[in-house]
């Protein structure tokens, strides 16, 4: 419950586990039943809290480290969780033992680890961040091309995701794979085909997880519903203890 899928890859001495939630399981309702992880979005925050507590234990943490998103280009490295969260984009960090995450409705979580270099990053992109391409602007600060493992989670699809025609021509621009058409023939954006295009640039072959959170049920979709709640990707690095004896 909970869970929309969850991995977990290492390379030398350190691990990195992901989680990519539903709204299945967590302490909201009405409109942001269940697992609702946004703050800002008209729930109850102590239902909030609760939620962000048994999504931080999915990864066996006290808390989530979040930032207050924007759609914007702006990376926060975060080293502890803070007392306000810092408006940006994209979280990274290089703690061992952080959890970081991004809250979504349909804008894609994407999340990033660079195990070699010992950093993690969590980043939300909609339209305005595949144009932005705050994924490069997260990148930048991690280890050369290729060598960064991607995970991109559920997201409006194209087919459900039209846009005017001045958006789409916007978004062709920048990122021509993310332009796309609805299934009625209307213009639209792909942002999830935007942001593997984006990986791409830099070497790194995205795996797509989950499909259109407006055609799942289990996941909450602004544009399906509006008043709604975030479901989240979360990253955790850890440093594997060898068992060594150190006397
Ligand atoms: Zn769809």
């Amino acid at each position: 419950m909970g869970v929309l899928a969850r991995g977990r890859v290492a390379h030398g001495r350190r691990s990195a586990e992901w989680v990519f939630t539903d709204r299945l399981g967590g302490a909201s309702s009405g409109p942001y039943s269940e697992l609702n992880l946004g703050g800002s979005v008209g729930d109850d925050p102590a239902c909030v809290a609760d939620n962000r507590r048994a999504v931080a234990a999915m990864v066996e943490c006290t808390g989530l480290a979040l930032v207050r998103q924007v759609h914007g280009r702006d990376v926060a490295l975060l080293r502890a969780i803070p007392d306000e969260p810092p408006a940006a984009d994209a979280v990274i960090t290089d703690q061992a033992g952080l959890a970081i995450a991004v809250q979504v409705a349909d804008c894609v979580p994407v999340l990033l680890a660079d195990l070699a270099g010992g950093r993690v990053a969590a980043v939300h992109a909609g339209w305005r961040g595949v144009v932005a391409d705050v994924v490069g602007a997260a990148l930048e600060q991690m280890a050369p091309a290729g060598q960064v493992q991607a995970w991109v989670g559920p997201a409006i699809c194209p087919s459900c995701y039209e846009v005017s025609a001045q958006v789409r021509d916007e978004v062709a621009d920048q990122v021509p794979e993310a332009a796309a058409w609805t299934r009625a023939g209307t213009p639209a954006v792909d942002v999830r085909g935007g942001v593997l295009a984006q990986l791409r640039r830099h070497g790194i072959e995205g795996e797509l997880i989950g499909g259109c959170t407006f055609e799942d049920p289990h996941l909450f979709s602004y544009r399906r519903d509006t008043t709604t709640g975030r479901q989240a990707g979360v990253i955790v690095m850890r440093e594997i203890v060898m068992g060594e004896e150190t006397s």
